[in-house]
């Protein structure tokens, strides 16, 4: 049921009705769960509220897959996308044909993100394919610099980039590797930039991110720097646990990574567009990448469309070599749909006139300090997050080395806790997510942060019962 294989606890509840033995083979879900457990089908959805088939109201407390940012039923986003449809539903954008929806959003995405200057924008439907479509260009770009050993791609334990061959070769998490031969042999993974559960006795943040450059540094020697292409990178890990980086932690990789001339790509699937209260996590972070991999909150989710956005500096190479080159041979049906990008243009410009990023920045606070005014408790390790994203970790003991047995599935408790109070949001192992709308009103906040409280408590009585036996 979490998107997670791992067997829940959970109980199949009663007031759910139908599906089960379903005809889908569900993504990120155990085998015997979709056939033996009804799945909970949601059927509507209204600001920042979901309503399944029964009709029981949730709290999307992940805005969908952390991607729902305008919550449900933004009408913009839909008549944006019905007058699309009735005007030119589809056309392509291969052999420099196009469409004005398409260029206009790859202008509108290059105006919008200001950490530094880009150069020009590439189309996707998905995330998964964004990072996949990284991989690619980079060897493409180094092949035209006659760079053909320069391949490797160095990413991190536990980071999160996507399900597809290359995406979850880049992925840092077991669950996506095992049983599916992956990674790929090209893919390098270094340290998660967790203090809290990695640091060293007394090592500070600042120490624990120069021990990470270091080994990092360490790494692109062993292999050789002339055969490292780029590091990939969320600018705040989210599928992983929800995870900021510790200070000075993108200062000191950025400058390893310049001195051994590896492109920078930031993975901003999850954190583009006002998540973490600045537009891009980039801002947040003084990162100055080469290349973005951006989806989700780009069209709210409304429509599917993910983007590169690509530096001049790799641009320049493409035309410039273009005789030599020939043409870029890869893209696909969709990119740059016109309906895609309809929606996401209306998207951008709503997170403007609303002054979406001044908006989490005043909502943000309470629901940081609400949630982790309950770190106190036994049963949690640690609570972590900045504006509207957030992850708790259960552990015994307060302690990272003390997990709680995995039989016991304490993270689908809490989930199944919440779901029962009318809230979503995402379990994976013992670690919690909220990535909520982030349209909400400061009620919805006190609803989440209320729900959270009674969904621990119960979380805390059923271990305590569990303790016990
Ligand atoms: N990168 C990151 C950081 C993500 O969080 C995700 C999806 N959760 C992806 C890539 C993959 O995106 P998609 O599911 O659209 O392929």
């Amino acid at each position: 049921r979490y998107f997670s294989s791992e067997p829940s606890l959970q109980p199949d509840s009663t007031e759910e009705i139908g599906f089960k033995g379903h005809s889908m083979l569900a993504p990120f879900t155990a085998g015997w769960q979709s056939t033996d457990v009804h799945p909970l089908v949601i059927d509507r959805s209204e600001g920042a509220y979901a309503y399944d088939i029964n009709g029981k109201k949730y709290i999307d407390a992940l805005a969908g897959l952390w991607c729902t940012a305008l919550g449900g039923n933004e009408p913009r986003l839909v008549k944006a996308a019905t007058d699309q449809l009735n005007k030119l539903p589809f056309y392509h954008s291969f052999w420099n044909r196009t469409t004005k929806p398409s260029l206009d959003l790859a202008n509108d995405i290059l105006n919008m993100f200001t950490a530094r200057e880009m150069g020009k924008v590439f189309f996707t439907n998905s995330g998964s394919e964004a990072n996949d479509s990284q991989v690619k260009l980079v060897w493409y770009y180094n092949n035209a610099l006659g760079r053909p050993k320069k391949k490797k791609f160095i990413a991190r334990s536990k980071s999160y980039h996507g399900s597809t061959l290359i995406a979850a070769s880049l992925s840092g998490l077991p669950a996506l590797h095992q049983k599916f031969d992956l990674p790929a042999p090209f893919v390098l993974h270094t340290d998660c930039p967790h203090h809290w559960r990695f640091h060293l006795p007394d090592e500070t943040e600042e120490e624990f991110s120069t021990r990470l450059a270091n080994n990092l540094e360490n790494l692109i020697l062993k292999e050789g720097p002339e055969t490292i292409a780029a590091f990939i990178a969320e600018p705040v890990m989210g599928a992983g646990g929800v995870i900021p980086p510790p200070k000075t932690y993108f200062e000191k990789i950025q400058v390893v990574l310049k001195k051994y001339d590896i492109l920078l790509i930031a993975d901003e699937v999850i954190t583009a567009f006002g998540r973490l209260g600045t537009m891009f996590g980039c801002d947040m972070y003084n990162i100055k990448p080469d290349l973005v991999s951006i989806a989700k909150a780009l069209s709210s989710a409304y429509m599917p469309i993910g983007a590169i956005l690509v530096s001049p500096e790799i641009t320049d190479v493409i035309h410039s070599q273009s005789n030599k080159l020939g043409s870029f041979a890869h893209g696909f049906t969709y990119s740059g749909h016109p309906v895609s990008c309809a929606v996401a243009i209306e998207a951008l410009k709503i997170y403007k006139e609303r002054n979406i990023t001044e908006h989490v920045n005043k909502i943000a606070p309470r629901f940081q300090e609400g949630i982790k005014a309950f770190s106190g408790s036994p049963i949690i390790g640690e609570t972590r997050g900045l504006g509207l994203i957030l992850g708790t970790e259960f552990v015994d003991n307060k302690s990272p080395n003390d997990p709680f047995p995995a039989e016991w599935g304490v993270g689908s408790i809490f989930g199944a806790e919440c779901e029962k109070r009318g809230m979503l949001i995402r379990v994976a192992g013992d670690s919690i997510m909220l990535s909520p709308p982030l349209i909400m009103t400061p009620g919805e906040v006190e609803e989440i942060v209320s729900k959270y409280g009674e969904a621990l408590k119960g979380t805390e009585e059923r271990i305590a019962e569990l303790k016990s036996q």
